[in-house]
């Protein structure tokens, strides 16, 4: 392999020779890694000669399961209209390939005395040749895996923290490269690292804190496993002639983004708590200005103007006669399906 792979940089692009089959491409200059698209080889831009594992989560909902599943899940929604499963269709779908960096989080933070026993033990192999090292942790432990997106702009609704499957994972195929959206991902691995381990971290050591009498150590031994590219479909379907959008995973069918349209009761529904917002606030800061300066009247202007951004969202969802959901992580057990 060779050492140097960008050959030169102009107007925002990178031309870049493949340290594997030495096929020339354009990759934009903002990327960490590239994924070659004749032989698929994926290196670091800095470091080409140094290999990494490159893997992908398995594509199990097509495009018409994914729509099946947005629309069957938009009818759960309150206020959506009666007859969404007769008067809609599928109109398009488009495929996004969203790189991803696997963690593998490692923390052990035992408490002074079993470090202290631990070392006791290593002199006794040293003499006796016996017994297998053994380090019991009473402080803190974490170990899992964490899956990061690679890039910092997402091109589709999608929530922070999302908690993807770590399962199906197989080795990454080139030929997924002509089917879909491919995005290359834009932010260094390393330099994530911290931000990615802090709450393992974090929840290890008040652990060890509340277990240890005598002080802790933390021993760190979290690894950067490599990349991965997970699926996910952009469905638009159609109610009325009216589009609406979706964004569903494709590998285990979780609905992460969902427009769909409101009945005419709905839209009220959704008006009229816009309006409760405005009431409740406008009534709350009456009453606090009553009782703290004896008038009511600035704390009702101060109500309505805190009220009004809450009813004008209202009154902004009856003009676009649409509701929104948004898939939040923690509520997986709620909402189906089931992961
Ligand atoms: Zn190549």
């Amino acid at each position: 392999m060779s050492k140097e792979a960008v050959l030169k940089r102009e107007g925002g692009f990178i031309l870049v020779k493949c340290p594997y089959c030495g096929a020339e491409y354009r990759v934009p200059e903002t990327v960490t890694y590239a994924t070659c698209p004749y032989c698929g080889t994926t290196f670091m831009i800095n470091k080409p000669g140094e290999r990494i594992e490159h893997y992908l989560y398995r594509l199990i909902i097509d495009k018409n399961k994914a729509y099946r599943l947005a629309r069957d899940f938009a009818t759960q929604q309150i206020g959506v209209v009666d007859d969404l499963v007769e008067n809609s269709s599928f109109k398009s779908a488009k495929l996004y390939y969203l790189p991803i960096y696997i963690y593998e989080i490692n923390i052990k933070v035992p408490c002074k005395e079993e470090v202290e026993a631990l070392e006791k033990q290593e002199e006794e192999i040293v003499e006796h040749k016996a017994r297998e090292l053994k380090l019991k942790v009473h402080g803190g432990e974490e170990t899992e895996y964490v899956l990061k997106p690679a890039i910092d702009k997402i091109p589709i609704p999608f929530p922070k923290n999302y908690g993807f499957p770590a399962r199906s994972r197989m080795y990454f195929k080139p030929t997924i490269l002509k089917n879909g959206v491919y995005l290359q991902p834009t932010l260094d691995p390393m330099k994530i690292f911290d931000e990615v381990k802090k709450p393992s971290l974090n929840k290890a050591i008040e652990e060890a804190r509340i277990s240890c009498s005598r002080g802790y150590e933390v021993i760190d031994e979290s690894k950067y496993n490599g990349l991965a590219h997970y699926p996910f479909w952009h469905i638009v379907y159609t109610y009325n002639g009216k589009d609406h959008n979706a964004v569903v995973d494709a590998s285990d069918g979780t609905i992460v983004y969902l427009e769909y349209p409101l009945s005419i009761k709905g839209r009220l529904t959704v008006f009229g708590s816009g309006l409760g917002v405005l009431g409740l606030s406008t009534g709350i800061g009456a009453y606090l200005s009553a009782s703290l300066i004896g008038d009511p009247l600035p704390g009702l202007i101060g109500g309505l103007v805190t009220g009004l951004p809450g009813f004008l969202y209202g009154a902004y969802r009856v003009a676009r006669f649409r509701g929104e959901y948004r898939f939040r992580p923690g509520e997986e057990a709620v909402f189906v399906p089931p992961r």
